[in-house]
């Protein structure tokens, strides 16, 4: 098999890693895990590159780390090793069950929660775990490092405002749940044939003895981009946790997206349907989780 670019570099730092990108100039372009872009070169769906820059060998950028009130993903840090990391599993659950569902083994052991976010796919489970922890990610350019949340790098359908051919998602990070704050996901698929996502949906809930004090909701596949559901989660807050006011939720979710009927999908009805079951029940997750460490 040939392969569709011409050098592959293995950098040991952010910054000989930008210099390789400087120096070709648009020609070469970031990979992670690879289980997107390597899939994408062979269908013959991207262009040839003369470079390609390998983000998962620079040093310090293969671990999860504590950072004051956060907890900071490097770029070359697995699907795997985010799923089985003691912290994400206590601060961040619905980001360890999103990246527990992506591919097989397999593509958990290659794939990175970077490269989710940076294909910027509408449906990218970890993508959506991180979202609705807020989370946010660290861009390294030519011109120096930003931080911004996650939600606001999309573009389009794998469309990203981070240009995957000069800059590096060089970190991703969220704020810890505290002891009164509870996080879950769930994903609706096809049980055979293709594996894509019906809907994947993840919540995080901060609670006041029973009153919900801040909240976040995100979803996907519901149109170009992953959907940070602001307007279903301002109606939480402020409210009780209870199965009407969840219910309520989910109608805000839908009054604000429209649906549509895919035949590798489901239909828009069967999708509304899902939301309107699931939504609620991770909402109690949340809260129940929420619960059970104040
Ligand atoms: C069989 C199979 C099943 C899959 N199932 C799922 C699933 O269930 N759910 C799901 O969400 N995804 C799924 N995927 C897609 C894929 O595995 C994930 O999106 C994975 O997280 C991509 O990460 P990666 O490191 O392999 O990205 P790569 O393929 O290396 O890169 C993806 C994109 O991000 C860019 N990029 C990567 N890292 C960086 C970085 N650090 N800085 C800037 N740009 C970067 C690349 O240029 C490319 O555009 C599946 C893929 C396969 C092959």
């Amino acid at each position: 098999m040939t392969s569709n670019w011409q050098n592959y570099y293995t950098p040991g730092t952010v910054a000989a890693a930008l210099d390789i990108l400087q120096r070709h100039e648009g020609r070469a372009r970031v990979i992670g895990g690879g289980t997107d872009l390597l899939v994408e070169s062979r269908r013959g769906l991207r262009r040839p590159l003369e470079a390609i820059v390998d983000a998962t060998r620079i040093e310090g950028l293969d671990s999860i780390s504590a950072e004051d009130d956060y907890l900071v993903i490097g770029c070359g840090v697995t699907h795997t090793t985010i799923v089985n990391d003691p912290q994400i599993l206590r601060y961040g659950q619905c980001l360890a069950q999103s990246c527990g569902v992506i591919g097989g083994p397999q593509v958990r052991n290659t794939g990175t929660l970077a490269g989710n976010v940076a294909h910027a796919l509408p449906a990218g489970d970890g993508t959506i775990g991180l979202l609705a922890l807020g989370g946010e990610v660290e861009v390294a350019s030519a011109a120096g490092t930003r931080w911004m949340p996650a939600k606001d790098t999309f573009e389009g359908p794998g469309r990203s405002i981070i240009d995957r051919h000069r800059e590096i998602l060089t970190r991703l990070r969220f704020k810890r749940t505290a002891a009164n704050e509870g996080s879950a996901f769930h994903r609706v698929m096809r049980p055979q044939g293709l594996c894509l996502p019906i809907i994947s949906m993840a919540t995080r809930l901060k609670m006041d003895g029973d009153i919900i004090t801040a909240a976040g909701i995100s979803m996907g596949p519901v149109g170009p981009v992953p959907w940070f559901a602001e307007p279903a989660a301002e109606i939480l807050v402020g409210g009780p946790a209870s199965e009407e006011q969840f219910n309520t939720a989910a109608n805000v979710a839908l009054e604000n997206i429209s649906l549509r009927t895919s035949k590798y999908r489901a239909t828009a009805e069967y999708r509304e349907t899902m939301i309107r079951t699931y939504l609620p029940i991770i909402l109690a997750t949340a809260a129940r989780r929420a619960g059970a460490r104040s």
